[in-house]
């Protein structure tokens, strides 16, 4: 299969201090990778530098598809096809769900091909039902008094409207509880069986979730830099022994 992510020596500094040291990882299409790290180990730092966060600088480069994006602003990013869920995503009242989302699905299309509200709802509905979640939910404002469960949805909604290359998903396990992360993850599992190329790369400091999503490769980050790479047995390595294994 072939590569469609290759992040080559990439570092981030946050007020002169180094929090990504050099990381070194490519994607193949299709691919489920993740990254697992205790708290601190600049895996959101990463994320974000990944993203072009106007507020990480980074150094390092950054293909997509085959395209350098290294230089290029965060929603240009974007529009290439790259996709980050935040950690801890906003509230936005008075901008509803729907809104949000035809906003974002038109920025990255040209003019005349921009969708009106029939075909924009027409859409938005069938993502819904694919993904199981209710009507209603389009026409509320952006996370506004959402369960830590709904916010994920919003994400893997924006996800799915969206229709990146690549998806990075920063712990997109916190704040769950087990049933919610559970529905999440089916939700991640049927927008791959929908769509095979879509390449993840899942961000999490705890195991559970990968009792759900079956990776490919699983890379184990400490302080900043990727400090093993290997298949599902580091999670059950990881499980037993903790990260002092790989310290
Ligand atoms: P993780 O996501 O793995 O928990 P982070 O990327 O959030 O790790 O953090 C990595 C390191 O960078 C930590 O030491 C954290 O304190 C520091 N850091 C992250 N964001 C900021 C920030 N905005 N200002 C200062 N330090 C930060
Ligand atoms: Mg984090």
């Amino acid at each position: 299969m072939d590569e469609v992510f290759n992040v080559k020596d990439f570092h981030v500094n946050i007020k002169d201090k180094e929090v990504v040291r050099g990381v070194t990882l490519q994607l193949k299409k299709g691919e489920i990778s993740v990254i697992m790290g205790p708290n601190g180990a600049g895996k959101s730092s990463f994320a974000n530098g990944l993203m072009g966060h106007p507020s990480y600088e980074t150094k390092g480069n950054i293909v997509l598809d085959g395209e350098d994006i290294s230089s290029l602003s965060a929603d240009k990013r974007s529009k290439k096809g790259l996709f980050l869920s935040f950690q801890n995503p906003v509230e936005i009242p008075g901008v509803t769900v729907a809104n949000f989302l035809r906003t974002a699905v038109n920025s990255r299309k040209e003019k005349g091909e921009k969708s009106n509200p029939l075909k924009f709802m027409k859409l938005i509905n069938e993502k819904m039902e694919l993904l199981h979640i209710p009507v209603s939910f389009s026409s509320r404002y952006i996370n506004e008094g959402f369960s830590g469960g709904e916010k994920k949805k919003m994400e893997i909604l924006q996800l799915a409207m969206l229709d990146p290359k690549v998806a990075i998903l920063d712990e997109t396990d916190s704040g769950l509880d087990i049933d919610a992360l559970k529905k999440v993850c089916e939700s991640i599992n049927i927008l791959k069986e929908q769509n095979k190329e879509l390449t993840l790369l899942i961000i999490t400091h705890y195991q559970k979730m990968l009792d759900y999503l079956k990776p490919d490769h699983v890379f184990i980050m400490l302080d900043g830099k990727i400090v093993k790479k290997g298949g599902g047995e580091l999670v059950k390595q990881l499980e037993e022994e903790g990260y002092k294994a790989f310290r």
